[in-house]
């Protein structure tokens, strides 16, 4: 493993799960080992944090998903 990133550990634990399910998404959701210890944490978040946004907070986040999405689908009118 040549990739010298430091993760936390939700991410590092992420990281082993997509290496686990060969780098799906899906099958990381759809993963049967309900009793494996890292379960729980497998989408790469803790599930014990529960965080609550503002309403500015989640306008700006769906502003830059808007753009991100456009950016990767194309639609975005200044990378024609
Ligand atoms: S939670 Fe599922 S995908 Fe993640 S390491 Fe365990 S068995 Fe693999």
């Amino acid at each position: 493993m040549s990739d010298t990133r430091i993760l936390t550990p939700i991410k590092a634990i992420r990281a082993k799960c997509m290496d686990c399910m060969c780098d799906s998404h899906v099958e990381i959701k759809l993963c049967p080992i309900t009793d494996c210890s890292l379960y729980p944490y497998r989408f790469g978040t803790n599930p014990n944090i529960k965080r609550e946004y503002t309403e500015e907070q989640k306008q700006a986040m769906t502003a830059h998903l808007r753009k991100n999405n456009a950016t990767f689908t194309g639609e975005n009118s200044q990378n024609a």
